[in-house]
């Protein structure tokens, strides 16, 4: 499929199935945030329930945190993004468009008119959004909405340090929204406004910083292959030496080959002692750790791995679109892995019937408290089968009249298309196997 298309159809299916709707639609839009459907919210929880599973629930050594989005506003000072969190930005003198220079095409010429030599002097542009808290719009009424979500992380290290008793190397992760003023903000998911990051802060003593940036990287580019994403669509692309943040020893991104090229997909710092020998520095809090064993005092490193849920989400389903032909009709499938997939099981009775109706209503009870269900009984079993390919439904039950005398259902394979026979008092266990095989 060309590459362009696959773009294409991915935001098609995702409006025409409910997974991703343009926000404020019936109002003509607002450019660059978008609404999540009955699919779409499923997936996305998928995303970050695996991310929160492997960061949180399979270790002992990093805890989670849910911070405000609002933060005293000193917090911005202490971590440079009042100052420095920016991005050039020019406008075109002759369509009067903005850019941000440091995305523009080596031509020179202007993305929207093709002018060539039209753009202004690059000038630095705060991406943060600035409010008011409490009635009064002055000065000192200023807050700002969360560009990322670390900040909550490291202004509450010592609460976290002491309450969970934890010993670097440990980690503390945060998943919440957060929101940037993009320039240019496009490509679907893949950059908006308004986001959802997943952060995990991970505090090592001075000297295993370099050792664990490395297994970070290494160990996220794992969990993308291993929830189903090809080895040979992800890298890992150190930054130049010019590229880096002026407090990072070494950021790589894990990056993605998207239907435009290579793009950044998640980020893995080494942010060094920065954040938190700056926020001590503004608050006055010493946020240093004392190492009893060794008898030393130290301000922990920190290793970062920071990815957006939105910008996954939108990973996965590009890696997860195929098209294929099936006796002579094409076929759209999502080969999500089930753990992502927004329905686990549909529950089919073969036709609207009223014989069949209770044994796939008892069908359908017994599979909900356990699995994310979807009961479909409109249209022909395979239109219906098609409609669960398309949204990435790992497995169909199909209930039909043979159900009747001999209790049992036909599970359906989404992949392979393979048929089971399988007896409905051990459909539960014969779903579960298949389901985490
Ligand atoms: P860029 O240089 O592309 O603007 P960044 O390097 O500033 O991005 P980070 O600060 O490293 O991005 O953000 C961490 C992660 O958060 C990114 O890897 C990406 O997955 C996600 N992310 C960042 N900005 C956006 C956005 N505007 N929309 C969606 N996801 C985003």
């Amino acid at each position: 499929m060309a590459k362009p298309d696959l773009m294409e159809r991915v935001v098609n299916l995702c409006k025409r199935r409910g997974f991703v709707f343009p926000s404020s639609e019936i109002y003509g839009g607002f450019r660059s945030t978008w609404d999540y459907g009955p699919f779409g919210v499923l997936l996305k929880r998928n995303v970050k329930e695996a991310w929160w599973r492997s960061m949180v629930q399979l270790r002992d050594d990093i805890v989670g945190l849910d911070a405000a989005i609002l933060m005293h506003p000193r917090v911005w000072e202490a971590s440079g993004h009042v100052q420095a969190f920016t991005d050039p930005l020019v406008d075109c003198r002759d369509c009067k468009e903005r850019f941000r220079a440091d995305h523009l095409p080596e031509s020179g010429a202007c993305p929207n008119c093709g002018a060539k030599g039209s753009f202004t002097e690059a000038r630095q542009f705060n991406l943060m959004f600035k409010t008011h808290v409490g009635p009064v719009e002055d000065e000192g009424a200023v807050a700002y909405l969360r560009p990322e979500s670390a900040q909550g992380i490291f202004v509450n290290f010592l609460n976290v340090q002491t309450t969970a008793r934890k010993k670097p190397p440990f980690g503390i992760a945060q998943i919440g929204k957060a929101f940037r003023n993009e320039i240019t903000p496009g490509n679907f998911i893949f950059r908006t406004r308004e986001f959802e990051v997943m952060e995990m802060e991970y505090f090592v003593s001075p000297e295993d910083g370099p050792r664990w940036y490395e297994y970070w990287c290494q160990e996220r580019l794992r969990w993308f292959v291993e929830l189903g994403i090809p080895e040979d669509r992800l890298r890992l692309r150190p930054h130049d030496p010019d590229e880096l943040s002026h407090y990072s020893t070494g950021t790589s991104d894990v990056e993605f080959a998207y239907p435009w090229g290579w793009g950044e997909l998640e980020g893995v710092a080494n942010r060094t002692d920065y954040d938190l020998r700056r926020h001590s520095e503004y608050s006055g809090q010493d946020l240093s750790y004392y190492d009893q064993e060794a008898d030393r005092r130290y301000v922990p490193h920190v290793i970062e791995p920071a990815l957006g849920a939105d910008r996954c989400m939108l990973a996965f389903l590009l890696a997860a679109y195929h098209e294929e032909e099936v006796r002579g009709e094409k076929r759209t499938l999502l080969r999500l892995d089930p753990r992502l997939a927004p329905i686990a099981v549909a529950v089919l009775p073969l036709s609207r019937n009223e014989r069949l109706n209770p044994v796939a209503h008892e069908v359908a009870d017994l599979l909900r408290p356990r699995f994310m269900i979807d009961v479909d009984d409109a249209g022909s079993i395979g239109r219906r089968y098609r409609r669960q390919d398309e949204v990435g439904t790992p497995l169909c039950v199909t209930v039909d009249f043979d159900t009747l005398d001999d209790r049992a259902v036909t599970v359906r394979d989404r992949d392979s298309m393979s048929q089971d026979r399988v007896p409905i008092d051990k459909l539960v266990q014969h779903l579960e196997e298949l389901l985490s095989a």
